[in-house]
């Protein structure tokens, strides 16, 4: 795990309420001194809004990114309330689990979990983090030993719930963050499961980028008389963020990713791929082309994701090429750029993308590229986000004419095989052959399909933290030879 200090630092691009002093809200001097450790003094305003009723015991509906200081502003005064119960006694009975922090992926779990330990340093509150694909055993001597504050991914959490190493019976606050990508993903049933095991005098804080029906759903059947907190519009862009959509052909799309690169001279950028395979292949060429890239999604180990991320962080990797759930709660801030390689299958999965890029009062560039087969898709986007898009020519992008030609011999995707290009840039007698709306829907458009199983794995078998993470069904399913294979010639399947 990175070191805290590293991790959390005062963002001086995070933008604070400067007549608001977190010494306003009654918090303890311990907590106030691990701010100041931090060196945050003023509250976002996601959390000027949210201690003081998260303080009061009110549910809470937050619409809020990743970005906008919304960890602390449910963690600081879920640690003031435990505070009344906290103690220095070694006996675990004495340490229950009183509050339970779900997230959607193992990074944000850990995100959280450095942040809510940050914060807790000056207490005698104790804090931990549950997540699968890792060994169980050091997770179940820390439960052992008596938790205040729990972070988890669903289905670890409940490994540990069967395994009798976690008891909810005490549990007074739960914390449901990133729900809607937890719905993504599949959870719902975890989730619910884990609710029957929360005494049902609680209290109970929700956040979400984005409120689609079945959250709302959610919501109501959890929430008692919420407070709904809104620091930006639900299922709008950034305002901060620049959007441009670059019409290209699909042939030569890796290579207008790599031109986009070199001519704005982009340092930090995660490129967003619809596929794993799409994901490797890009980044693949990226490095061909001299660009330290690395491809993170579900066919790598945690150890390895953790490793891109880190080495991403620190600048040695320039480019994180990243399938959606990947790029899922990664706290990477002032990213200045993101490029949607792709075109996400769900219009909702724009607004996170971008949400990557001009966090935290920062300013961005979403760069998107778009061939004549996804024109539904960006249509979608745009009914989504109320916004109508100038379709752009990326000015000054010629593609080799040896690649293009060797996309097309290999005769890769309806347009290589088609022989169809988009209508621009290629030669006249292909223009008039326009994609149909059959070739589009020929496209794998259901949500459940583009999920990485790796990510799924509601309820993983406690055996499977200890072995070969690839070699795991998923729910509902075993993965065929090949999908290992194929993890394999990744470079995907773990060490050890
Ligand atoms: P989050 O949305 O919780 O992931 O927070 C994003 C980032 O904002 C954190 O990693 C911190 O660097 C920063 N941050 C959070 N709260 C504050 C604050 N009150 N003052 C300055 N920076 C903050």
């Amino acid at each position: 795990m990175s070191d805290i200090q590293s991790e959390i630092q005062a963002d001086p691009a995070v933008p604070t309420t400067p007549t608001v002093r977190f010494a306003d809200f009654g918090l303890s001097p311990d907590i106030l001194r691990a701010l100041s450790d931090q060196g945050y003094v003023h509250p976002t305003p996601i959390q000027a809004e949210a201690i003081p009723v998260v303080l009061q015991g009110r549910d809470v509906m937050g619409a809020a990114q990743t970005g906008t200081g919304k960890t602390a502003g449910f963690s600081l005064p879920i640690i003031q309330l435990l505070l009344a119960h906290a103690n220095t006694s070694a006996s675990p009975a004495r340490h229950p689990v009183r509050a339970l922090i779900l997230t959607p992926t193992r990074e944000l779990a850990d995100q959280v979990a450095e942040n809510v330990k940050a914060y807790c340093r000056h207490t005698p509150l104790r804090s931990t983090v549950v997540f699968g694909g890792v060994d169980i055993a050091p997770q179940t001597a820390a439960l052992r030993s008596g938790i205040e504050i729990v972070i988890a991914t669903p289905g670890r959490l409940l490994d540990h719930v069967q395994q009798k190493t976690l008891n909810l019976s005490q549990t007074q606050i739960l914390v449901m963050d990133e729900a809607d990508r937890m719905l993504d993903m599949g959870f719902l049933p975890d989730l619910q499961r884990i609710i029957n095991l929360l005494p049902k005098e609680r209290q109970n804080l929700m956040f979400s980028a984005t409120f689609s029906g079945e959250i709302k759903k959610l919501a109501a059947t959890f929430l008692k008389n919420p407070v709904t907190i809104e620091v930006a519009r639900s299922n709008a862009t950034a305002d901060n963020v620049t959007q441009t959509m670059y019409h290209v052909n699909e042939q030569t799309k890796a290579e207008a990713v790599s031109h986009i690169i070199r001519e704005r001279k982009l340092k930090q950028v995660i490129v967003f791929s619809n596929t794993k395979i799409g994901a490797s292949k890009l980044a693949r060429h990226l490095e061909n082309e001299g660009v330290n890239a690395s491809a993170i999604h579900g066919d790598k180990t945690q150890n390895e994701r953790m490793a891109a991320l880190e080495a991403f962080k620190r600048g040695e990797i320039e480019v994180l090429v990243a399938t959606d759930v990947a790029a899922r709660g990664l706290d990477i801030a002032e990213l200045p750029c993101v490029i949607n390689f792709d075109l996400p299958y769900n219009a909702e999965d724009y607004v996170h993308r971008i949400g990557r890029t001009g966090r935290a009062g920062a300013s961005g560039d979403a760069i998107s590229l778009y061939a004549d087969k996804d024109e539904r898709l960006l249509v979608d986007i745009e009914k989504m986000i109320k916004y109508k898009f100038v379709r752009a020519e990326l000015t000054g992008f010629v593609a080799k004419p040896a690649s293009a030609e060797r996309e097309r011999s290999s005769g890769r995707g309806a347009d290589a095989r088609n022989g169809r290009g988009d209508s621009r840039g290629v030669p006249s007698s292909d223009r008039s052959t326009q994609h149909t709306r059959s070739a589009y829907t020929s496209t794998p458009t259901s949500r459940k399909e583009k999920i990485d199983p790796w990510f799924l794995k509601p309820y993983e078998p406690t055996l499977a933290a200890e072995v070969d993470s690839a070699s795991v069904a998923p729910a509902g399913g075993s993965i065929k030879p090949s999908k290992v294979k194929l993890a394999a010639l990744l470079g995907g399947l773990p060490k050890n």
